[in-house]
């Protein structure tokens, strides 16, 4: 371009003299005037044309280079300089009107970029898959929930390579028909079953890049599973009154027919009852206390309890119970400062705890509850909840749990052996609610347990205020 540039300016200087040349080459020829004089004004038309046009054409040529300048300048770059100096004939309106565009079409540019570098954003924080399919039903962008799920590597693939689902497949060929929208919900059998709603819409005006319809998916997963548990507890809760609930029955219809003159029956059947409306009670007053407690779940407590006289308390309201089997309660509390928390509540967590290992710990052995300060440096639990911590042990030497239970122990109603924690009076929602005690005070449950051997239980809580202990043990944690 330069170059033609420079090479048209001689062209047009020639062009231009060509008349003024013409007519003194004639008028030398019908001898007019001399043929010296003659050359001499062709001569200064041509060094007057040069001259003219000259600047024009630099002129021209700084405005050529700005342009192009500017179209390699990305977005963010600064503006080219714009040309310098006054122009002879075309300035200064021309060079005005022409950085002025460039000024403007930079400002669209960075609108338009900032535009799509934020819809980028928002495409790939989305936390549910999207996919954009072609009149093919070809992929033809997935955002990177959508990769993570399906494994990378979507563009150019047909749906069906991803998703198999017929219904599904059926609404998408719909959409990229532009038929109307759909909702499909499907399960994605993998490692583990998944549940997902998949909405597939057509778009109105079709893509630059080809996508005509677009598929989102929302997990429906942990929706569906607090639905079963909602089902399952409701079923189990009843299942769990309806057994004391048919026995009492059972016994009361048996007390007004067959036993109405059986005093010694009448003896024994109302000390069954009474401990069926006993366990009745007790179930009730752990609906109750569990319910209350996840609905304070999200409130953290504010007050401080001391763990030696909460611990103290509890270790005594069961030393009866205890000693009929043959069961010491040791406590090894040493002086600890408050931690956050309701005495109340942590009163139930270790009331559980305790009676478990009093329940499901060998006769004639002991149950030690041992408080300490947590290490944060050896400790993965007091690290988690990332202040001074106190750790709380329940351990006893009973049969232990096995390994697989371990994870499901604090749902409500599990129980390894049902007959035996119904015949021991367990209502099977004690873990339970010591989990949601724990959580409510931000605080760490973990059960070892080693079959044949016994069960460790540590609650870790927060201290209420710090310790200088606390320095020591962080100093010797390095
Ligand atoms: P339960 O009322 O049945 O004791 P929990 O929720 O307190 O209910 O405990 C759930 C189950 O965990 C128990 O049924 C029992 O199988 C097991 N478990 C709890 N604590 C212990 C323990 N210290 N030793 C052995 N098993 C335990």
């Amino acid at each position: 371009m330069k170059s033609t540039l420079r090479r048209r300016l001689p062209v047009a200087v020639i062009l231009l003299s060509a008349p003024g040349a013409l007519a003194l080459g004639g008028l030398a020829a019908l001898g007019h005037l001399a043929a010296e004089w003659a050359l001499a004004g062709v001569a200064l038309v041509v060094v007057a044309v040069f001259a003219i046009l000259y600047p024009h054409f630099t002129h021209v040529e700084a405005l050529r280079r700005y342009i192009e300048a500017l179209r390699s300048a990305g977005a963010s770059d600064p503006l080219p300089k714009p040309p310098s100096g006054r122009s002879p004939v075309l300035a200064p309106e021309l060079d005005e009107t022409v950085v002025e565009t460039a000024r403007e079409r930079q400002r669209r540019r960075r609108e338009l970029e900032a535009a799509i570098t934020g819809n980028e954003t928002i495409l790939s924080n989305l936390p549910d898959p999207l996919i954009m399919l072609d009149r093919g039903r070809r992929i033809v962008r997935a955002n990177p929930a959508a990769e993570s799920l399906f494994g990378g590597n979507l563009m150019g693939r047909d749906l069906i390579s991803i998703l198999r689902n017929p219904n599904l497949l059926s609404a998408a060929d719909a959409a990229v028909a532009g038929e109307g929208g759909q909702v499909v919900e499907f399960a994605l059998h993998g490692e583990i079953e998944r549940e997902f709603s998949a909405r597939v819409v057509p778009l109105t005006t079709p893509a630059l890049d080809g996508t005509v319809a677009i598929l989102s998916l929302h997990d429906l997963t942990a929706a569906r599973q607090a639905e079963r548990m909602r089902a399952d507890f409701v079923a189990n809760a009843s299942h769990e009154l309806r057994t004391p609930l048919s026995s009492l029955i059972g016994f009361i219809e048996t007390l007004r027919g067959p036993a109405r003159e059986d005093g010694e029956a009448q003896e024994r059947f109302l000390v069954i009852m009474h401990d069926q409306s006993m366990r009745m009670a007790r179930l009730v007053d752990d609906l109750l206390s569990l319910s209350r407690i996840e609905m304070q779940e999200h409130t953290p407590p504010t007050g401080s309890a001391s763990l030696q006289r909460t611990l103290e308390s509890v270790a005594r309201g069961l030393e009866l119970k205890a000693r009929a089997r043959g069961i010491r309660i040791e406590l090894s509390l040493p002086d600890l400062p408050p931690v956050v928390g309701e005495q109340d509540e942590l009163a139930q967590v270790f009331q559980n705890l305790i009676d478990n290992a009093v329940k499901y710990g060998r006769t004639d052995s002991r149950v030690v509850v041992a408080a300490r300060l947590a290490d944060p440096a050896s400790d993965p639990a007091a690290r988690r909840i990332a202040r001074p911590t106190a750790a709380i042990s329940v351990t006893d030497s009973g049969d232990g749990i096995p390994r697989e239970h371990l994870p499901r122990l604090t749902e409500r109603f599990y129980r390894i052996n049902t007959a035996r924690s119904r015949e021991l009076g367990g209502t099977g929602l004690g873990l339970a609610i010591v989990k949601h005690i724990v959580n409510r005070h931000r605080g760490q449950l973990t059960v070892d347990s080693e079959t044949g051997r016994g069960s460790v239980f540590t609650v870790y809580l927060p201290l209420a205020e710090p310790y200088e202990g606390l320095d020591d043990m962080a100093r010797k944690a390095g």
